[in-house]
């Protein structure tokens, strides 16, 4: 089902530009550069397509010329018994190390906003003119 597929994606595109709106207004309308983001493979999300959604909401919008940087993050668990951290595969939690089925949750359903570049106001260079 692509269509709600892209809107789930649109949606959380629409939330990280929030944020970054919201961080730029706290540093006194800098001006945002490049954003990290950080996406487990348990969040569901589509790398690839958040960023076409994120770049589709960023054109022609005031945020433009946003970068982003999405980095993805494996499906991790770590084990109780032997304290090894393992990534899942084939849907397998048990430890890959020792086998105990006493494994926690470590990683992989990440979405968050990791970094985000600014310029500041003042420091501003980027000029628009070209003599
Ligand atoms: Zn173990």
């Amino acid at each position: 089902m692509p269509l709600q597929y892209g809107l789930h994606e649109m949606s959380i595109a629409a939330a990280v530009l929030d944020a970054v709106r919201a961080e730029t207004r706290l540093h006194g309308g800098a001006r945002a550069t490049r954003a990290g983001l950080r996406i487990g493979e348990l969040s569901g999300v589509e790398p690839e397509s958040l960023r076409f959604c994120l770049e589709s909401l960023v054109a022609g919008d005031d945020l433009e010329p946003l970068a982003f940087d999405i980095e993805t993050r494996p499906w991790t668990r770590r084990c109780l018994d032997c304290g090894a951290e393992f990534r899942v595969v084939e849907y397998n939690t048990a430890c890959s190390g020792c086998g105990s089925a006493h494994t926690e949750a470590a990683g992989g359903d990440e979405m968050e906003l990791s970094y985000l570049e600014l310029e500041e106001p003042g420091c501003a260079s980027r000029s628009n003119e070209k003599s």
